[in-house]
């Protein structure tokens, strides 16, 4: 089996070194390169090549860049993929409209999947939460997310995508965030009608599911024709 060619955008994050960490036991992946904001402060790491930011249009050849990064990182990390004809993974969130439209555009030329979260659990809660709002018309629909004290987006992405699905089904959606700790991620979207509720809960102990998730959707993607992709289409 040929081996997967990543480079990781935003290696020094908690989900960058997460999937350092499980790509290098993983005999499916090859990677091939570590990208960092600034200069990295070794130039190799575990013998795998670092390079900054700046450096991206020096990267060795790749199949999937993976991006876990900020928002202000993402766009050159979309741009390299696009001028290399590599396929990109993402799952930074907090992005603009500019920069959901530029993923699209880069899916005519490339395979892309971006994904506010990259667990399972949170896949089947979409499509649960789209069915309880069409079947629960008139109902109150809010959704509070919970996630440690560095997280710099709000409401998360994930609210964010849970309240579209929402809608889908017609509701209207109201957030809620709080930040406290070093929780990883906790998703509750709440009906309430008169007299009763119906809470769905999702919590992530761990963000070694995301890691992991992105990891099978870059092994996924890599044998795509050029699109846009959602973390479902991976799963079926
Ligand atoms: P983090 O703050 O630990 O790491 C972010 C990394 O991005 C840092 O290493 C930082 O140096 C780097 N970075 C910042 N600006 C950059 C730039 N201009 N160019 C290149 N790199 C840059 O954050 P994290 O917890 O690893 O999360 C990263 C992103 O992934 C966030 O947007 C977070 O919300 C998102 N996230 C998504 C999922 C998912 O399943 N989709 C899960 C967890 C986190």
């Amino acid at each position: 089996m040929n081996k997967t060619r990543v480079v990781i955008h935003g290696a020094n994050g908690r989900m960058g070194k997460a999937i350092h960490r499980i790509a290098a036991d993983h005999p499916g992946f090859d990677i091939v390169a570590l990208v960092t904001r600034s200069d990295p402060k070794s130039r190799v790491i575990d013998q795998i090549p670092c390079y900054s930011v700046r450096e991206i249009d020096a990267l060795p050849d790749f199949d999937v860049m993976i991006d876990f990064s900020l928002p202000e990182g993402f766009d050159a990390a979309l741009a390299a993929c696009v001028k290399k004809g590599r396929a990109f993974v993402s799952g930074t969130t907090g992005l603009d409209d500019a920069q959901r439209e530029s993923l699209s555009a880069a899916a005519n030329h490339i395979p892309v999947l971006w994904a506010s979260n990259f667990s399972m659990g949170v896949a089947v809660l979409e499509s649960l939460v789209m069915r309880a709002a069409a079947a629960l018309p008139g109902w109150n629909c809010d959704i509070v997310e919970s996630h440690h004290t560095q997280k710099k987006d709000s409401p998360s992405g994930t609210a964010l995508t849970l309240g579209r699905a929402a809608e889908t089904g017609g509701a209207d959606v109201h957030y809620a965030s709080l930040r406290a700790g070093d929780i990883v991620g906790e998703h509750l979207v709440q009906f309430t009608g008169m007299g009763e509720r119906l809470e769905l809960v999702h919590r992530a102990s761990d963000r070694d599911i995301f890691a992991r998730g992105a990891l099978h959707a870059a092994q996924w993607l890599q044998q795509r024709p050029a699109g846009r992709y959602a973390m479902a289409d991976s799963l079926v």
